[in-house]
């Protein structure tokens, strides 16, 4: 149940094993987070290694970092194995240091990376500078050469088209109305019919419609928004991110840019661009452009569009194993593409097998949380308030 990269994910990889599969997404594949990403491939959680250490314990710990390290590798690799077309770059991210606090930030990061085997490069000023196009800005990078960039909806696409290729029968516009367990399968009834399953994985993240079902994904819905321009000119292009890096910054009310295969710059932040704040986020995506890249201040932006997050409380995500061979996958934190795709992977393996060792971490029976409402609205008001203020017009 959901047509994101989770549950696409699951369907190719179960289609694969030569299970019976059918995949109902409400809308349409890759309406929720997948289709509205940012598009960077990142290899692991947003938290630093020794953090997930310490609210995980040693083993699951490393199991999880190794697990997501693996991430992008697997997604490039499926993109190859699929002919996925979602103009893959693997040409590494980087993550700017926007404030000499940002830069202590990645320095430590950079320490606690190399400690845990991943492949990280820190970048001076001068650096992040060439590689951007970006000048006096940015205090230095954290560069991660496992990851890399794709077209996030042209990917969640392909998973679905693969997994049909392997047989799966991929049902859109089939919101799943009600979940039951009658002896021993789970039935789901979506447009009027009954689907029979034994096994049932629920995949819809930040955007489950209100059903009757035995299980409901609790997390604080984050808003983020996006703005794409038209292509840049032929110059811009030949100055800024030539490598083409993902890059996303150390503020707390963070932002990302990126370019695409036509020349785009997609420049996003936290914030609800369809909500109350609307204006003020536009209209600091628009300083933003230009105060980080002022030859292309004129450009206009064709596509803005924005999406939830789901953030758990601890940033970890969460596999519910609600009933009998039963799961709900969900709580990426705004990394969703590596990690979607390796639980997803995973978790139609650990279901197929009936062996739960097979996830990316324990599941639990259940999960709660309080006060999910009051920490949205001091997110989107943090995001409000600092978009109001910054950045000034250069
Ligand atoms: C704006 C934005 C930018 C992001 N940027 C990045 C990034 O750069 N890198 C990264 O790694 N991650 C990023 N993320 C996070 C990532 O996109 C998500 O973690 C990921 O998409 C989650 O995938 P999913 O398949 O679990 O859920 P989703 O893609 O949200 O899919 C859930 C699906 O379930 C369907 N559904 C809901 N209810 C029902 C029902 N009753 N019946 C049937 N179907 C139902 C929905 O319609 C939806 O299509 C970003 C997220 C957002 C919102």
């Amino acid at each position: 149940m959901g047509g994101g990269f989770t549950g696409n994910a699951a369907a190719l990889e179960a289609a694969r094993r030569g299970a019976t599969v059918c995949l109902l997404e409400a809308e349409i594949i890759g309406h929720g987070g997948s289709g509205r990403n940012v598009g960077l491939v990142n290899a692991g959680l947003w938290l630093p290694p020794e953090t997930v250490i310490a609210q995980m314990g040693e083993a699951a710990g490393r199991r999880l970092i190794d697990e997501l390290g693996q991430g992008p590798g697997r997604v490039f690799s499926i993109i190859e194995r699929e002919g996925i077309a979602c103009e893959p770059i693997r040409n590494g991210t980087l993550h700017l240091a926007h404030s000499p606090a940002g830069l202590k930030d990645l320095q430590e990061r950079h320490r606690q990376g190399n400690r845990y085997g991943a492949p990280l490069e820190l970048f001076d000023g001068f650096e992040t500078a060439r590689r951007t196009g970006v000048h006096d800005t940015f205090f230095g990078s954290l560069f991660d050469p496992r990851a890399g960039t794709i077209q996030p909806l042209a990917y969640c696409r392909g998973l679905a088209r693969a997994a049909a290729a392997n047989g799966a029968a991929i049902h859109d516009r089939s919101p799943v109305t009600s979940l039951t367990r009658q002896g021993d399968v789970w039935v789901a009834r979506a447009n009027g019919h009954e689907v029979k399953a034994r096994h049932l994985l629920v995949a819809t993240n930040a955007y489950q419609l209100g059903i009757e079902t035995p299980f409901k994904a609790e997390y604080t819905a984050v808003s983020y928004c996006q703005f794409a321009t038209e292509p840049m000119p032929e110059a811009a292009r030949q100055r800024i991110l030539t490598g083409g890096e993902g890059c996303w910054d150390t503020a707390e009310v963070m932002s990302s840019f990126r370019t695409d295969l036509a020349g785009r710059m997609i420049i996003g932040g936290i914030g609800n661009s369809d909500g109350p704040g609307a204006a003020i986020h536009k209209s600091w995506a628009r300083r933003k452009l230009s105060s980080l890249f002022p030859a292309l201040r004129k450009l206009k932006f064709e596509y803005g569009w924005r999406g939830r997050i789901a953030m758990p409380a601890d940033h970890i995500p969460k596999v519910v194993a609600f009933g009998p061979n039963a799961y709900a996958a969900f709580g990426y934190s705004g990394r969703g593409i590596s990690p979607g795709t390796v639980f997803g992977t995973q978790s139609a393996v650990a279901l197929l097998e009936g062996n739960p060792d097979a996830l990316p971490v324990a599941p639990i029976e259940r999960y709660s949380e309080r006060f999910t409402a009051l920490k949205a609205a001091y997110y989107e008001t943090g995001a409000a308030l600092t978009h109001l203020v910054s950045p000034a017009l250069r």
